[in-house]
């Protein structure tokens, strides 16, 4: 999994995007980087995408709610998804789940755009 830079937070909302395909990273590029084999240099393309991308979050809680099982979702590959699916049964729905620690989060830490700081 990827990790998202300080810009690249700062851009990204501080509520849960349901719409957030239409603010995609990805959105109208190729989309075969994505689902390149492994050890493909295509792979690394993907993956500073995903980098760069203020709905990444959303986009991983959708590949691991429909269990898709490949390609790269939220800067996460297929084995790594599937490795967490293994290790949290218990999770019902990740989209409920990480909305809800993004909420928690900047409830503790007000997002820089919100203007509470
Ligand atoms: S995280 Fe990656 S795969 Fe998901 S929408 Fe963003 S760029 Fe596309």
């Amino acid at each position: 999994m990827i990790f998202q830079d300080r810009d690249t937070l700062d851009s990204a909302p501080p509520f849960w995007d349901r719409l957030w395909r239409h603010r995609a990273a990805c959105a109208g590029r190729d989309t075969r980087p994505f689902f390149s084999p492994d050890t493909s240099p295509l792979l690394k393309e993907a993956l500073g995408t995903c980098l760069r991308c203020p709905v990444s979050t959303e986009c991983l809680a959708f590949a691991l709610d429909e269990r898709i099982p490949y390609g790269i979702y939220g800067g996460a590959r297929a084995n790594w998804r599937r490795a967490l699916l293994i290790r949290r049964p218990d999770v019902k729905s990740w989209s409920d789940l990480l909305a809800n620690a993004r909420a928690e989060h900047y409830r503790k830490n007000p997002h820089p755009r919100s203007g509470q700081r």
